[in-house]
């Protein structure tokens, strides 16, 4: 059986790296129309032995009237109508901020699974923040790595049982 994936957070924490990474280069190039941003981005995944759909979140980076929050509100919970998991990625390097900690609060609320993934987790800089992590309420943080493909058997590990 298959699922999807959605992958949310605040910009700049790394979703789209992991979204390439896990859809791979052939099918990750579609963001090929100059000025256009798609909301949400959909492709076909595969880890390990798992295929399934991921859908990765953008377009709050775009500078617009509407506030952020809005904006996260509609996105995130359009990504959680469409998905059977979301993964909630946060900056380890950074930590937590207050925008993580109204994403976390969404998805407390609306979605049925999700994974906590504490990005950028290479070096020890990240090791605050993934200790951090734990204080969003969404259980163990994944460490990961999504531009150096460390913590992918974790994070299999942790789609396996959903899947
Ligand atoms: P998005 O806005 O959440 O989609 O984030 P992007 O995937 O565009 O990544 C934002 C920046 O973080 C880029 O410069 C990435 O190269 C960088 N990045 C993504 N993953 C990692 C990681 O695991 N470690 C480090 N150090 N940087 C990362
Ligand atoms: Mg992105």
């Amino acid at each position: 059986m298959s699922f999807t994936l959605a992958i949310v957070g605040r910009p700049n924490v790394g979703k789209s790296t992991l979204f390439n990474r896990l859809v791979g280069k052939k099918l990750a190039l579609v963001d090929d129309q100059p000025g256009v941003t798609r909301d949400l981005r959909e492709g076909a995944a595969r880890l390990g032995d798992l295929d399934f759909t991921v859908i990765d979140t953008a377009g709050l980076e775009e500078a617009t009237d509407d506030s952020l929050e809005g904006r996260m509100r509609r996105l995130t919970e359009r990504a959680v109508e469409m998905a059977d998991i979301c993964l909630f990625m946060i900056d380890a390097r950074t930590g937590v901020t207050p925008t993580d900690e109204v994403f976390a609060e969404i998805l407390r609320k609306k979605a049925d699974h999700v994974i906590l993934a504490a990005n950028k987790g290479e070096g020890r800089a990240a090791d605050a923040g993934v200790i951090e992590a734990w204080n969003l309420g969404l259980g163990e943080p994944l460490r990961i790595s999504a531009e150096h493909g460390e913590g992918m058997a974790d994070l299999f590990g942790a789609l396996l049982p959903l899947s």
